[in-house]
């Protein structure tokens, strides 16, 4: 630990890790970032940032990096998943950006880490440690040391733990054992080329299609030369681990009741990748002395809000605002930290549950959510999401 400068080690190389490490460092702190795995994780498919998080990475200085990666689609369009009928559009691109500020992006998820790696890289502050995994650490009054698997010791003024959904050091930093539980539904991911759009679905627009148990997702990706696919359906089985390969025929089955656009759009995509989904209680703390947790270590927020990476960007921003005033008093920084984020990140997992649930309806209920996306005005209903797209620090 350099004397007068304050350090960090970062345990995790995902998107909160290196936009933490980046946030950090734009305020002055030498960054380590330890990840477990020898390569830096390439895995996912598509992703969508809202101005809440395209914002955030614009001041990390990450934007220069994604220029010809990201689509600003028009419209997000919801369909009636078995007839295809679009039951509401919702306005993005320029409607959404004036009001906000900063951007609606759809990316692929690869870009996004390649982008946040590569401002990172080019950081005379910032240590890229790949295959350095972080087992525990012990706080004294000086600072805090990171423990690596085989004995190596980081020390630092401050650890964040932004080691993911399945995060090791969640136990140690939160005081008790937080189980995972699974929530019946798995997702399905999958890229094609935009050629593989059918015609009457290649709008510069993110669709979603709503049935019974399941719901799909689309939106171009790779500057609109490619498509992300999302498909999140009930399912019995519940997998550990992000990333696992999927057979086409599970998805055609499970996708077996939508329209045929979207059918014929599940049949060209190449290949399939599948997440089962989990939730946890909220943790009793995300801090302890000077470690703190960030991202889905600190908070797993299901898909249905596409905002779990846009919370651990909010993160980051905040983490790093509150140490660079902290004084030199990290413990208390990390808890003003922690206050601070944590009403905000209980509102969007509770929209993101909620959004899953009408999502998902069937019957009556999904005749009534129907009528009401019909009926009301796309922009009235997303000005109502003002309070998430109009976050700032
Ligand atoms: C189907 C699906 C769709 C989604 N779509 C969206 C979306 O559209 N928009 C959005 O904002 N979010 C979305 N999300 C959520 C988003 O992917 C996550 O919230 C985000 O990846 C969390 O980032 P993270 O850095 O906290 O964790 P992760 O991305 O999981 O990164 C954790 C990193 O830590 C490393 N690691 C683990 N343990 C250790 C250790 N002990 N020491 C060192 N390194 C370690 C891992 O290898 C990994 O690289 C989606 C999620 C799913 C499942």
């Amino acid at each position: 630990m350099a004397s007068g400068r304050l350090s960090a080690v970062i345990a995790g190389g995902g998107i909160g890790g290196l936009a933490t490490a980046i946030a950090l460092s734009q305020r002055g702190v030498d960054v380590r970032v330890c990840e477990r795995r020898v390569a830096f994780p390439e895995e996912g498919a598509g992703i969508q940032i809202g101005p809440n998080g395209a914002r955030v990475l614009a001041e990390l200085g990450v934007e220069e990096f994604l220029r010809d990666k990201v689509a600003r689609p028009d419209a997000l369009i919801v369909h009636d998943g078995a007839t295809g009928r679009e039951l509401a559009r919702f306005p993005l691109a320029d409607w959404i950006e004036q009001r906000h500020g900063a951007p609606y992006w759809t990316l692929h998820r690869r870009d996004l880490h390649h982008a946040l790696r590569r401002r990172a890289e080019g950081d005379p502050r910032i240590v890229l440690s790949p295959g350095n995994e972080i087992v525990g650490f012990a706080n004294d009054p000086e600072g805090v040391t990171a423990e690596g698997m085989n004995g190596e010791e980081h020390r630092a003024s401050l650890l964040v733990a932004a080691d993911g959904l399945w995060s090791r050091l969640r136990t140690q930093i939160s005081g008790s054992a937080a189980s995972l539980h699974p929530v019946g539904k798995t997702a399905f991911r999958s890229v094609a080329g935009a050629n593989a759009l059918p015609r009457e679905l290649a709008s510069n627009a993110v669709h979603i299609w709503l049935t019974a148990g399941a719901h799909a997702v689309h939106y171009p990706v790779s500057g609109g030369r490619d498509v992300a696919l999302v498909v999140i359906a009930d399912s019995t089985t519940a997998d550990e681990g992000w990333d696992r390969p999927a057979a086409g025929e599970a998805v055609k089955q499970k996708t077996g009741v939508f329209a045929a656009p979207f059918r014929s759009l599940v049949e060209r995509a190449p290949e399939w990748r599948q997440w089962s989904l989990y939730r946890t209680q909220p943790l009793v703390r995300w801090t302890s002395g000077r470690a703190a947790l960030l991202g889905d270590a600190a908070h797993p927020i299901l898909p249905f809000f596409a905002q779990g990476a846009v919370m651990a960007l909010e993160d980051a921003a905040t983490l790093a605002a509150r140490v660079a005033s902290s004084n030199g008093d990290i413990a208390s920084s990390l808890s003003a930290y922690e206050m601070e984020r944590r009403p905000r990140v209980a509102k969007v997992a509770a929209a993101s549950v909620r959004n899953g649930r009408v999502y998902h309806m069937s019957g009556p209920a999904a005749f009534a959510r129907d009528t009401v996306l019909r009926m009301r005005s796309g922009a009235r209903i997303m000005a109502g999401f003002d309070w998430l797209y109009g976050w700032r620090l």
